[in-house]
């Protein structure tokens, strides 16, 4: 119990956070005269984006260099709160076995 207090504890530290990734891509314009058609060296960017998925849909925002970086930290801090649940399921499932007087499981359905 004492680790499951623990764990709980650090849901204070957390930040705003939101789920998907942040890509980083360099682009072709597409224009037949410019260097990019050929060369992956001379593609233009980086570009920023912000991509997640929304009711079975993959969501793309393009990001500003500014709302880079903000929301790659939020996209990080939306990983450590599912690794913190995680932890805190994992641990409800000893603790509740226990409570419950339960035998212990041999495997655990679903993820
Ligand atoms: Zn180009």
């Amino acid at each position: 119990m004492q680790r499951f207090l623990e764990l709980k504890r650090e849901f204070q530290h957390l930040e705003c956070f939101c789920k998907g990734t942040v890509l980083r891509r360099m682009v072709k314009c597409g224009k037949d005269y410019c260097a990019c058609r050929d060369d992956p060296a001379k593609r233009h960017g980086p570009y920023f984006e912000w991509t997640y998925k929304a009711k079975g849909k993959t969501v793309n925002v393009k990001l500003t260099p500014e709302a880079m970086p903000v929301y790659r930290a939020a996209s990080q801090e939306y990983r450590k709160l599912k690794l913190l649940l995680n932890s805190l399921e994992r641990l409800s499932q000893t603790v509740l076995r226990h409570q419950a007087k339960m035998p212990q499981s041999t495997s655990r359905d679903g993820s």
